[in-house]
């Protein structure tokens, strides 16, 4: 954007004009940080977003200002501009950040449905960030068929409503300072509005509403994953910390998921390009080997031999690189042949705390939800937590 455009900024008052609403009130805005609303981090690395929906109000994030406000269906384009700045319908708004929200049905983001409030602010890379902001419990209703099926035996569906409920808490108390308390993709968990809500989602969350996993009183990292592979990670080997409630165990309930045995192959030169010039020079990979393992059986180091280098990686590192749906867990043997790097693994996920799966084959063995989590969770009890 050049000097003339970017100094284009208008305030509210002309933006009000320039859209023929005649508004400006302050309205007070809610608490995101009061405990029964979480803020979920939407959309980020994105250049512009398309907001719509009947009765849209638009508000200046620091002020509470009103100055949009319209009772029939609107859509409104918003795109990132220099300087920590943000553009509608081609002019520069002279707010920091914005809140978006509908007095009707749902708002669409891009065409996906959220509940209550986003806010959009310009983010660190010239981009804009979005950060629906809703109660918790909602969120939940709408994570369920996002992170498992809400057609699974319910109780394996109330199990993953309480570990979500936690992990959300539990990353809420982290990021109070944070712009967002949890992100919507598999670094948190995923969500992605209200599109997939069903009554037994719905129906898992309101039977468990409130219920945390606590360890001594405190809501836990309640981690989970698809598919295990048989034995669960204890979580140090993922995370640096004392988590005494992730402790590695046999899974004998996840055998007959699709996820529990897995191949992928590559060859050495898009090894080395999905790697990157930080692990490998030159343009293949030459070789692979196993460095340590975890107890349960993952990789925690490989070497990679490369025509001037041979340089340590984290398995865990590896694998992200790779790519999370490629290689699916670092519970793997390797081959190589002709130039090709053969995987073959287990599970699906990093395996550490609530195996998805295993939790649906303990639910058709007639466990109960506490049964479930207790077995995935060490010494933990299930209760409410005072507000
Ligand atoms: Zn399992």
């Amino acid at each position: 954007m050049n000097r003339k455009n970017r100094d284009q900024r208008v305030t509210p008052r002309i933006l009000c004009f320039f859209l023929g609403i005649v508004l400006s009130w302050v309205i007070p805005l809610p608490s995101a940080e009061a405990r029964d609303l979480i803020r979920v981090l939407i959309l980020r690395d994105i250049p512009s977003v398309k907001v719509a929906s009947e009765g849209l109000n638009l508000y200046d994030l620091k002020s509470g200002q009103s100055f949009f406000k319209n009772r029939k269906y609107t859509s409104l384009v918003f795109e990132r501009e220099a300087g920590a700045r943000v553009r509608l319908r081609g002019q520069t708004l002279s707010a920091p950040g914005f809140l978006v929200e509908s007095a009707g049905p749902p708002l669409l983001i891009n065409g996906r449905s959220y509940r209550d409030q986003v806010r959009i602010l310009p983010g660190p890379n010239r981009d804009l960030w979005l950060i629906n902001v809703l109660p918790l419990e909602e969120y939940l209703v709408g994570l369920i068929n996002f992170e498992i099926f809400s057609q699974w035996p319910i109780e394996a569906v109330k199990a993953q409503a309480i570990a979500a409920r936690t992990y959300a808490f539990y990353q809420r108390g982290n990021r109070s300072g944070e712009p967002y308390d949890v992100d919507s993709g598999v670094s948190d968990q995923v969500y992605g509005g209200t599109g997939k809500e069903d009554a037994r989602s719905r129906r898992a969350v309101d039977e468990t509403r409130g219920e945390l996993l606590l360890y001594q009183g405190s809501p836990i990292f309640s981690v989970y994953s698809a598919c295990c592979g048989g034995k669960t990670e204890a979580g140090e080997f993922m995370w640096s910390g004392v988590f005494p409630y992730l402790r590695s165990m046999e899974c004998a309930y996840c055998l007959d998921s699709p996820h529990f045995l897995w191949n992928y192959s590559i060859d050495g030169e898009r090894l080395a390009s999905a790697l990157g010039s930080g692990a490998v020079s030159g343009p293949r990979v030459l070789g692979l080997e196993i460095e340590e393992r975890s107890p349960s059986r993952r990789v925690l180091r490989l070497l990679i031999q490369s025509e001037k280098t041979r340089r340590l990686i984290p398995g865990k590192d590896f694998r992200r690189l790779l790519g999370y749906d490629q290689l699916r867990s670092t519970n793997f043997i390797l081959t190589e042949k002709e130039g090709v790097f053969q995987f073959s693994g287990l599970g699906w996920g990093h395996g550490v705390g609530f195996c998805q799966w295993g939790a649906r084959g303990m639910a058709d063995a007639g466990m109960d939800y506490r049964t479930i989590l207790k077995s995935y969770y060490q010494d933990v009890e299930i209760g409410k937590i005072q507000r």
